[in-house]
């Protein structure tokens, strides 16, 4: 019998503002400007975050983390990720494995891919090939060309778990 499959999409856009580091896939890049959003801004971890949530029809990021609540300022996205995913869990899934589009004018994401993407393994407890990060830049027009926003795309497969 074919176990049952769950796929989910995420998406997000956060705002740059200037000096750095940058704080996306879980890790601390050097660049001049920094994401700026009621949690630590990490457009990524969002846009992760919320492909889980979607494939397990369980709400997105602003219902489990309301901006309202001030718990939640300058939260750590990653202590977010990791909450949702064992709330996926839960109801009886696994994360088989996640692609992921950064679209950023600047930086060159190549030199960091791997570190993300290490991030993500570690933070989901996936193996690396599972974890798939690109990086698209915004052909230098709207805002995204213009370094006004980052944004992030993520489409996740879960799973039904084999027995407990
Ligand atoms: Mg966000």
């Amino acid at each position: 019998m074919t176990r049952p499959t769950r796929i989910g999409i995420g998406h997000d856009t956060h705002r740059l503002a200037p000096d750095g580091p940058l704080r996306l896939g879980g890790i601390d890049i050097p660049f001049d400007a920094h994401l700026i959003g009621h949690s630590d801004a990490d457009v990524l971890l969002h846009a992760v975050t919320d492909a889980l949530l979607g494939a397990g029809a369980i709400g997105d990021i602003g219902e489990l983390f309301p901006d309202t609540d001030p718990a939640n300022r300058n939260r750590d996205s990653a202590e977010m990720l990791e909450l949702a995913y064992q709330q996926v869990q839960r109801c009886g899934y696994d994360l088989c494995n996640l692609d992921c589009i950064v679209f950023a004018q600047r930086p060159k994401l190549g030199p960091h891919k791997l570190a993300i993407r290490s991030r993500l393994a570690e933070l989901l407890d996936l193996d690396l090939d599972a974890i798939g990060v690109k990086a698209k830049t915004g052909e230098g027009i709207g805002a995204i060309g213009n370094e006004q926003v980052i944004a992030a795309q993520c489409v996740v497969l879960l799973t039904r778990e084999r027995e407990r």
